[in-house]
Order: C-alpha cells, then sequence, then structure tokens
C-alpha cells in the first residue's frame, strides 16, 4: 500500500470508530426518545459521567475492563464491537472507493445502516428516522453523484419496496398474520435508493440464505424453535454492506447469466 493510502486507511478507521462511538449513543438514548446530544455519557446504572480517556473509542472499554469505574457495574462488550466494526467498514470502503463522492455516500449509508440494525435487534423495530431519511438521502446523491443513475435509484426503491410489500402482502392473505414488518419493506427501499435496481435480487437472495441458515441454527440450540423471532433486518442490511464493499454487480451479472437474462 502507498504511504498515502496507509495514512488513510488509519484515518478512515478512527473516524469510524470514533462515530462507533456516537453509534452507541444513538442506539441507546433514541429507542427512548431521549436527546442524544445531551446530557454526555454517562453510566446508565448509576449516572456517573465518563471521562474522556474512559470514552475513547475500543481502547475506553478495554482500560476499563467492561466495567464503570465508578459502580463497578458491567459494560455490554457491544459497545466495543460496534466501534470496531463501525471502523473497520469506514477504513475497508475508502481502500476499495479511493476519496470521491461515492466514498461520502457510503460512509453515511454505512453509519446509518449499521446503527438501524442494532437498534432492531434490540427492539424489533427499524426507526423511519432512519429509513425514510435514508431513501431521500440516497436519491438526492443519485442525482448528485456523476457515477450513478437517478431512474436505476428510484427503481430500486420501487421494486426494493414493492417485493417486499407483496410478500408481506401475500403472507398476510394466506397466514393472515404478520410475517414481514414495515421497517424492513422501507430497508430494502432505502438499500435500492443507495445501491440500484441491480443490487435488489441479490440482497434478497444473500439476506434469506444467511438468514435461514443462522435461523437453523439458533433453532437446533433452543428451545424456541424456529418461532423464536428474530429481525430480519441486520440480514438484509450485512448482505447490502457486503454487495457494497465486495463488487455486487458482478454478482447481479451472474445472477442475470444464471437466469439466461444477460
Ligand atoms: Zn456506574
Amino acid at each position: 500500500m502507498p504511504y498515502e493510502t496507509e495514512f488513510f486507511t488509519t484515518v478512515f478507521f478512527l473516524f469510524g470508530a470514533i462515530l462507533g462511538s456516537f453509534a452507541n449513543v444513538v442506539i441507546c438514548r433514541l429507542p427512548q426518545r431521549e436527546s442524544v446530544a445531551f446530557p454526555a455519557s454517562h453510566c446508565r446504572h448509576c449516572k456517573t459521567p465518563i471521562k474522556w480517556y474512559h470514552n475513547i473509542p475500543i481502547f475506553g472499554w478495554v482500560i476499563l475492563r467492561g466495567k464503570c469505574a465508578a459502580c463497578g457495574k458491567k459494560f455490554s462488550v457491544r459497545y466495543a464491537i460496534v466501534e470496531l466494526v463501525m471502523g473497520l467498514l469506514f477504513a475497508f470502503a475508502y481502500v476499495r472507493t479511493g476519496m470521491d463522492i461515492t466514498l461520502a455516500e457510503r460512509l453515511i449509508f454505512i453509519f446509518c445502516v449499521v446503527t438501524a440494525s442494532v437498534i432492531d435487534l434490540d427492539h424489533m423495530i427499524l426507526p423511519d428516522k432512519f429509513t425514510l431519511s435514508g431513501i431521500l438521502i440516497g436519491l438526492a446523491g443519485a442525482l448528485v453523484n456523476p457515477e450513478r443513475g437517478f431512474w436505476d435509484a428510484l427503481l430500486g426503491v420501487l421494486v426494493g419496496g414493492g417485493i417486499l410489500w407483496l410478500v408481506a402482502y401475500l403472507y398476510w392473505v394466506f397466514r393472515e398474520k404478520e410475517g414481514m414488518g414495515g421497517g424492513d419493506i422501507k430497508l430494502l427501499a432505502w438499500i435500492g435508493a443507495v445501491l440500484g435496481l441491480g443490487s435488489i435480487p441479490v440482497v434478497i437472495l444473500l439476506s434469506s440464505v444467511v438468514g435461514a441458515v443462522v435461523g437453523l441454527l439458533i433453532s437446533l440450540r433452543t428451545k424456541d424453535g424456529l418461532r423464536a423471532a428474530i429481525p430480519f433486518g441486520p440480514y438484509l442490511s450485512g448482505a447490502a454492506l457486503a454487495y457494497m464493499l465486495l463488487d455486487g454487480p458482478s454478482w447481479t451479472r451472474w445472477y442475470l447469466a444464471l437466469h439466461g437474462l444477460e
């Protein structure tokens, strides 16, 4: 790697880890309708403010060995994981994309989609604040970014949202219960807005396969079996991130060729 690339990879990792730290605040507070700006970070158990050097992404958690310095209450290792994952995704996005407007779009997408997915894991909701603004920001990005086409993004929204809406509708008609949440419908529309129409079949296929395998593994280990409710959002998000950062368009070409469509 050239020296300059190495330098900026480190910078984007740190930038991502810091935003990961902010994501943790949003994940904790947004579903409770608390302000994400005030008060400053504090232990949720004893309310003691966290010292700045204990609040450094990843390292703060390691220095404290996962416990509040004041009351000893355990901090979940997930805080450090979110920071690490965000840092790695930001650094990897830079390496794969280079420094241009596409990178800016990708970083926004990574931050929002990771944050929304962890909220989905915790509460089984994908807040409209993320999904609906994500669709608008994605469409606006398609207008501004010369590497993307607006119609491709708009079709991505309509087809992505439309397919899952249809699945949810049919499920409701035949099984008379909700199988697919409204949040998932909006999430796939958002993914379509950012990654375009071509991403939709690949993201659906990838997330369904991974979701089925993980669901099966979990059902083998718990008594709830397949009835255990697992949100689908994180699978859609993971598939979208893989598509975006690992040459997804070549997967779409492969998928189309498989069906004799190219
Ligand atoms: Zn405490």
